[in-house]
């Protein structure tokens, strides 16, 4: 534990009368959705980018930790104080800036929540695309700083495709800008990627500078009741060959669908799994898509449901959000990750995990965005299988490996996924990736123990 100074404290005391947390109030600030719990010795609440610049400035000087917070929602412990020291919670930086529906770039403080930005920004007409599960309660700095993703990805992208720029603050006080805030610009190297996904190990943002488009007017929602859960993975690959490309397909597999069963009235009797798609667009061009798909799967022989309705649509995506806290039934016990596997091979990764299953007694959850193959693998079992649990995590990440897949999709790898960085990652890629950081944040102040080993 790296112990903030007494003469520290009593200056950020000074500076923040009423917004430093240090007795029992700071202790929710070191848990996420992890379950892992570490105690911050203080928690500051700034309001303003000076203010963060002091706090950076007295980090270098008196040489403690500093964990920045968005709402604490990562499933990795990212947000965590891993070693002690203060946690920056940029709950209060929540304004948004400035709306240029010309330029179609918004300036946004990180505290914003991605869906108060979405709802603000349905006034100019306009649209912020990624679409976390937890967008209504989840930080824009926390989705650039973990480089969210969501349903939306198949069409939209992720995070990184909508951050134009941003001002970061370093410790010792400074700030600067990671690229260009015009729509074009090559200057300097383009640094906005590298801080996208960073975890807050590189610098503390403090604004955001995001690309946004035209809101798409008009949704149809196809849900599919799939008889064999493996037939929605080709499926997809089957669509985009057809010229189509579908704002969301999105995939419930069978051991989801066993926790969430119960809540699905109606559900015909043979269906074993569930596949979202939802097209999204002008009104003729989804009218058109829409009769296309219906024609396309029909023919399949496929049973669907389909909503045009926006609070239809919404009603049939909850079925999708209750998953995450309905997975509880299958087992005190989880561990997740957010693999992602070439589309092709997912089939054959769907099988692998349904051996595992099989054999080691847990139940595997595998459901998500699988438009772009990133699959929610959660494990669930009581605390005596703990070991074989393990033992099938490392076999399924190998496995990912093996198909030329990725142990981390849009979670990012915080404090529990560090083990396994170094087999992705060989020794090369992992010293620039060092070298970089050290750049930034030379005496390690930043987030310490996260993403690297
Ligand atoms: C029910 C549920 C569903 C979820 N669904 C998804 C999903 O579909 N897709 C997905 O990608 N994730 C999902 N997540 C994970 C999580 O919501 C995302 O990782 C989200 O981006 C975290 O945002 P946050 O505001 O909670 O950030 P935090 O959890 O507070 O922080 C996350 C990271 O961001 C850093 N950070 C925060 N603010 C700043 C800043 N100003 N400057 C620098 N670094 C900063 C933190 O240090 C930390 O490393 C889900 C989580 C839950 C609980």
């Amino acid at each position: 534990m790296v112990a903030i100074s007494s003469k520290a404290l009593k200056i950020l005391e000074d500076l923040f009368p009423n917004r430093l947390l240090t007795g029992s109030e700071a202790l929710p600030y070191g848990v996420d959705a992890s379950q892992l719990c570490f105690r911050p010795q203080a928690v500051v609440l700034p309001e303003t980018k000076e203010e963060v610049l002091e706090i950076l400035r007295l980090a270098d000087l008196y040489q403690f930790p500093i964990v920045s917070r968005g709402s604490g929602t990562a499933t990795t412990g990212s947000s965590l104080p891993i070693e002690g020291g203060l946690v920056v919670s940029f709950t209060r930086m929540n304004r948004i800036l400035e709306v240029n529906p010309e330029e179609r770039i918004v300036v946004v403080e990180p505290g914003v929540l991605n869906g108060d930005l979405k709802e603000y920004l349905k006034k100019y007409g306009l649209f912020y695309p990624p679409d976390p599960a937890s967008y209504a309660f989840s930080t824009i700095g926390g989705n650039v700083a973990t480089g969210a993703g969501g349903p939306r990805g198949l069409k939209y992208g992720t995070t990184k495709d909508y951050v134009l720029s941003l001002l970061v603050g370093l410790p010792g006080g400074n700030s600067f800008k990671t690229g260009p805030t015009t729509l074009k610009g090559v200057v300097s190297y383009n640094l906005t990627p590298l801080f996208v996904g960073s975890e807050g190990t590189l610098g503390v943002f403090l604004e955001i500078y995001l690309k946004v488009i035209p809101l798409p007017p008009q949704r149809t929602l196809f849900l599919l009741y799939l008889p064999k859960e493996e037939e929605g993975l080709s499926l997809i690959g089957e669509i985009l060959l057809q010229g189509l490309t579908p704002a969301s397909a999105e995939f419930v597999d069978k051991t989801s669908l066993v926790a969430i069963r119960e809540n699905l009235e109606g559900l015909p009797a043979s269906t074993e799994a569930l596949l979202f798609l939802e097209l999204d667009g002008k009104e003729t061009e989804v009218r058109e898509d829409g009769q296309f798909l219906e024609k396309f799967l029909k023919a399949k022989g496929y049973s669907f449901e389909k909503a045009e309705m926006e609070e239809e649509i919404e009603q049939l995506w909850e079925i999708r959000r209750i998953i995450a806290p309905s997975l509880k039934k299958l087992g005190p016990k989880k561990i997740a990750d957010d693999v992602v596997v070439p589309r092709k091979k997912m089939r054959e990764f769907l099988k692998f995990l349904r051996e595992w299953e099989k054999e080691s007694g847990i139940y595997i959850a595998a459901f998500g965005h699988v438009g772009d193959g990133n699959f929610h693998v959660n494990l669930l079992f009581e605390e005596e299988k703990k070991d074989v649990a393990q033992k099938v995590r490392e076999s399924v990440l190998k496995k990912v490996l093996e198909l030329y897949g990725t142990i981390s999709g849009e979670h990012g790898i915080g404090y529990t996924k560090r083990p396994y960085v170094a087999w992705e990652l060989n020794p090369l890629q992992l010293e620039i990736m060092k070298k970089l950081k050290a750049i930034f944040d030379p005496k390690g102040l930043l987030n310490p123990h996260i993403k690297w080993p």
